[in-house]
């Protein structure tokens, strides 16, 4: 049966190819045993290649770690819509718009993902899948880029992520989609937008509300969990700390108050109040000897913001390999009002993209955001982009950030 949120009384599938590149680092193995997602990122990831199991592999491995009558929780993430990642260049796709992508994406992505997923076989596993991140947000804010207008105009995008609804719809699959995170949708002309947007795409698929269970933040990102220091309504020499420039006139500081907040908004957009939040809490650590042990004491905002920010990022625009970063809150289901779960979506260890041009058959490209040379553009207002030097290819192991993650790990390992 359907349950209200599938990681309640459930064990975190571990992966065991993510288990063994983390154990193999020194102290990794007090992480390896951690539940990560399994990303779906081209169409060969779904029978699997020579040095990662493919779907039917993670579902048997993820049957084989049943024990005593306790559930199994599996994630993947399906990520692999035409124009990927539409906005940067690091996570593009192999599937084009204008070259029949969104034909090929149903019929060659979509359909077998779901023709195993909806295996009976697989029927006593609680299957959870992240639709398609930073897909619907960037309809919101980044139709100015071409490749995302191309994804607004002819519909790929929203069509896409009702397909793969629809197809991944059965009593043991739960679907979760994207809200970006606070540094991005957190502004009121953003944040209605975006709630219009994935609440009509949502109505717009065969089971309606029905096709999703909740919606997740953060997903591969480096925003702080909680500020623990301040919140939206503090106060710094009669300024609001919304003034500051970290904050930027943002309405939220942190990802837990943004993603109840928009989980009581999709509620008064009409849907169920059964409705589920999950956060990335990965990489959004933020301790390590660079934490602020509490509140500045300067009557300066910005001066107040930047010593008492937990987020040491240069600017919250900032998303690849962020240097200074810390492993997060492990995984674990309802830590807080509205939240299934914090999860571990984004495998820590796993870049987000090179720091250089590399050669690659799976549609990526080089994104200046990480170079850390590069001093930026208005997605980040012109900063340096805080990335770590010398990164592989978006999804290759990167040892060192997995080394500075344990080290800035928050809680600490
Ligand atoms: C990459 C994917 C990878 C995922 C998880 C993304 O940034 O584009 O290929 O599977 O990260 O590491």
């Amino acid at each position: 049966g359907h349950v209200d949120n599938p990681y309640v009384g459930a064990k975190g599938y571990v992966n065991a190819d993510w288990a063994a590149k983390a154990a193999a680092e020194p102290g990794g193995s007090r992480v390896s045993n951690t539940s990560t997602a399994v990303w779906i990122d081209r169409i060969a990831a779904i029978a699997g290649t020579t040095s990662a199991k493919g779907i039917r592999a993670h579902l048997d491995a993820a049957l084989a770690q049943a024990a005593g009558g306790t559930p199994v929780v599996i994630q993947f993430v399906v990520y692999d819509l035409p124009n990927r990642d539409c906005a940067a260049l690091a996570s593009n796709g192999e599937l084009k718009i204008s070259e029949n992508g969104l034909a090929r994406y149903k019929t060659e992505f979509i359909d077998p993902i779901a023709a195993i997923q909806t295996d009976p076989k697989y029927d006593s596993l609680r299957i959870v899948n992240v639709v398609e991140d930073d897909s619907l947000p960037n309809l919101v804010t980044n139709l100015n880029i071409a490749a995302c207008a191309e994804a607004n105009t002819s519909g790929a995008y929203v069509q896409g992520v009702q397909y793969a609804l629809n197809k991944l719809h059965k009593g043991n699959i739960y679907n979760y989609l994207d809200i970006g995170h606070h540094a991005w949708l957190g502004w009121d002309s953003n944040f209605g937008p975006a709630v219009t947007l994935l609440t009509n795409a949502v109505k717009g698929t065969t089971a309606g509300f029905a096709s999703v269970d909740g919606f997740i933040s953060n997903t591969a990102n480096y925003s702080a969990l909680t500020e623990p220091n301040f919140t939206i309504n503090t106060q710094v020499g009669g300024q609001s700390i919304r003034q500051s420039k970290w904050v930027d006139w943002n309405m939220y500081v942190d990802e837990l108050s943004f993603t109840q907040a928009f989980r009581n908004a999709l509620v008064t957009a009409g849907f169920p109040s059964t409705l589920g939040m999950l956060i990335d809490t990965s990489r959004n650590g933020w301790g390590g000897t660079a934490r602020p042990a509490g509140p500045s004491t300067s009557t300066d905002v910005n001066t107040f913001v930047n010593n008492s920010r937990i987020d040491r990022r240069i600017h919250a625009g900032n998303w690849c390999n962020q240097s200074g970063a810390g492993l997060g809150e492990r995984p674990r289901a309802t830590p807080a009002t509205g939240i299934d779960a914090y999860v571990w979506i984004k495998p820590p260890g796993e870049s987000d993209g090179a720091s250089q041009l590399v050669a690659n058959d799976q549609g990526k490209g080089f994104d200046r955001m990480c170079d850390p040379t590069y001093t930026g553009n208005g997605l980040n207002g012109n900063n340096l982009t805080g990335a770590l030097p010398n990164s592989p290819l978006a999804g290759a192991w990167f040892s060192s950030q997995f080394q500075q993650l344990m080290t800035n790990a928050y809680p600490a390992l």
